[in-house]
């Protein structure tokens, strides 16, 4: 993981902080931001392919994987406004994942 990710997006949140406030509405605008990216990520998977015979070929896979680096960004900052300690929720999630991901190999060589 980028060791830039939790600064970058402490930052990037106080600073929406600072401007927007922190009340129900900017939390579920930052959640929403979120889907936004995931949006523009589809689009330019879409552009990419081709698949819309009026406009071509629009978008490269490095315009997808750029998407995708919004996406992660967008739910980092969406995270701080639902935990104190975003590192670490996302540790734990990422640790049952692993755990998950072995237990099936184990099960699967067995
Ligand atoms: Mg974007």
């Amino acid at each position: 993981m980028s060791a830039l990710l939790w600064p970058v997006t402490a930052s990037i949140t106080a600073a929406l902080n600072a401007t927007n406030g922190t009340g129900e509405h900017e939390r579920a605008m930052r959640l929403m931001k979120v889907t936004e990216e995931a949006g523009e990520a589809a689009a330019a998977y879409i552009g990419m392919t081709g698949q819309n015979p009026r406009k071509g070929t629009t978008h490269t896979t490095a315009d997808v994987a750029d998407e995708l680096c919004d996406v992660i960004i967008a739910a980092a900052v969406a995270l701080h406004a639902f935990t104190t300690a975003p590192p670490a929720v996302l540790d734990t999630k990422l640790h049952a994942a692993a755990q998950r991901l072995n237990a099936r190999i184990h099960t699967e060589s067995e």
